[in-house]
């Protein structure tokens, strides 16, 4: 930031001498600085606690969020997060432990682990896990190179091509490239399913597996994925389930079960540990029987000692893929994640997706003679795609509207995305269970009062947000140069 730009608040506020914290006397004799390291003048704020909390807590009411507003961000499910969940993971035990700890003094903490492996395969079907990856991405990296290797042990090195339907989350692809495979698009058809034509042409000795996310980015349940399982296998290769969507299938289908051979979970998605303002996410990988080889380490197992006694311990598989992580990956998210899942219990995180599902198809239902929904003529799952089309409002886009329902207090759905060349002007809403009908109704309500404005006054929508600090940005370049410190102008 240039001198001239607009002065940053907190260091308007400074004044010299004022001071946050007082600290005790010093109870060790005072050591010299080494002169490299002393300087004049460190251009710091000198403020007070009252100043720099108010600082800090308008900064967040600036922003929306989960826990001001419903966030309807679609293929994000972005839930409420239970407090309890902070609770368990501020539990000193968990929180103060070291990632080095001897096993021995960390039994609780395994355990947790252990638990939580046996849950999240379970709950998809599978028959072991690994807890490392940092997020769904790395997930989707984890699963690759565990199929990679997979094929690689079989002697098949020439499995190098993975097949992914065009609807797939852009990480799907990255993902894939990155452990050195090539890509190939399959096309959606009208219905929103995987094009069986065009997958059968793609099968060969070649493909190292099909990477799919079902229920699809259309909210969409793939009406054939037995057969899909079938004909990949049967062409030698493996499937690999991007398990973000997991929030439609709790409790009701097991991917495992359905043919799949491994799967990523969001556990900041579906198991509402917080994600979001980049901060830790996981996304563990659930394996069948004939991968659990090849998963990364280190994972917990439990042993008997000969006292009949349960001891868990760290364990390497034979032909682990390795590490993808420092130590175990990001514990705090393991123990909220365990804690939703042990609140809510099989019946419980049934109905999650019930209502997840129940709630999703409300506002399709509401909103289906307003704006096109591509697929609306089939139920959808959790989420729903619409179009940003209003008739009678040509030069409006998909764009204009998101920013508008900002000004009812919203957050916008997923924009642009699934991409254009499969829905134009996408408009991708997941309510989630966490949301009531009331709010339901509200978001509604505020969809169908922005498509009456949009005929009669669209640029109020051209020019939304309205009440937000800062209005339309060129999102490319805000996201790319990101001016954090300087005063909202108003
Ligand atoms: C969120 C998401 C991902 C990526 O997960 P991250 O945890 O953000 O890395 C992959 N696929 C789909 C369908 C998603 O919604």
């Amino acid at each position: 930031m240039g001198k001239d730009a607009l002065e940053p608040l907190i260091f308007e506020l400074s004044s010299p001498g004022r001071q946050g914290v007082r600290l005790p006397e010093s109870d060790v004799p005072p050591y010299e600085l080494p002169a490299e390291l002393l300087r004049d003048h460190l251009p710091l704020p000198e403020v007070s606690q009252v100043d720099v909390t108010r600082h800090f807590t308008h900064l967040s009411q600036l922003n929306m969020a989960v826990d001001t507003t419903m966030y309807p961000l679609g293929s994000c499910t972005m839930k409420y997060n239970p407090r309890v969940n902070e609770d368990a993971a501020r539990l000193p035990g968990f929180a103060l432990l070291h990632p080095l700890i001897d096993p021995d003094a960390a039994q609780g903490a395994l355990c947790l682990m252990y638990e939580l492996q046996n849950f999240l395969a379970e709950i998809a079907g599978f028959a072991a896990c690994s807890l490392q990856p940092a997020a769904g991405a790395q997930g989707e990296f984890t699963g690759i190179l565990i199929m990679r290797a997979y094929h690689t042990d079989r002697g098949e090195h020439q499995r190098t091509k993975m097949l992914i339907p065009d609807s797939a989350h852009g990480t799907n692809p990255a993902s894939s490239a990155m452990a050195g495979l090539t890509v190939v698009e399959i096309p959606s058809d009208k219905r929103g399913n995987v094009d069986l034509t065009a997958l059968k042409a793609n099968l060969d000795d070649t493909v190292c597996g099909l990477m799919i996310t079902n229920p699809n980015t259309l909210g969409m349940f793939e009406e054939h994925i037995e057969e899909v399982c079938h004909l990949v296998h049967e062409a030698g290769g493996l499937v690999y389930g991007d398990g973000a969507n997991m929030n439609a299938l709790l409790g009701i289908a097991k991917p495992g079960e359905i043919g799949f051979d491994v799967l990523h979970y969001n556990l900041h998605k579906t198991f509402s540990t917080p994600h979001g303002g980049g901060g830790p996410g996981s996304g563990p990988v659930v394996v069948s029987r004939q991968l659990a080889d090849f998963l990364p380490g280190p994972i917990v197992r439990a042993v008997e000692d000969a006292d009949g006694e349960v001891r868990y311990e760290w364990y390497m598989p034979p032909k682990s893929i390795g590490r993808m992580r420092a130590f175990h990956g990001n514990f705090g998210m393991l123990v909220r994640a365990y804690t939703y899942i042990r609140v809510h219990g099989e019946e419980g995180l049934r109905a999650v997706s019930q209502h997840a599902v129940l709630n999703a198809n409300y506002i399709q239902a509401r909103l289906r003679d307003t704006y096109p929904f591509p697929h609306g003529e089939r139920f959808c799952m959790h989420e729903t795609c619409a179009q940003g089309k209003i008739a009678g409002a040509p030069e409006i886009v998909a764009l204009d509207i998101s920013k508008r329902l900002m000004d009812y207090g919203f957050h916008p759905p997923t924009n642009y995305f699934p991409l254009p060349k499969i829905v134009p002007e996408a408009l991708l809403i997941e309510p989630t269970e966490t949301e009531s009908k009331q709010t339901l109704d509200r978001f509604c309500d505020a969809m169908l009062k922005i498509a009456e404005e949009a005929r009669h006054n669209p640029k109020l929508l051209k020019d939304a947000p309205h009440t937000a600090p800062l209005k339309r940005l060129d999102e490319v370049r805000a996201a790319r140069e990101l001016v954090l410190c300087c005063a909202i102008p108003s």
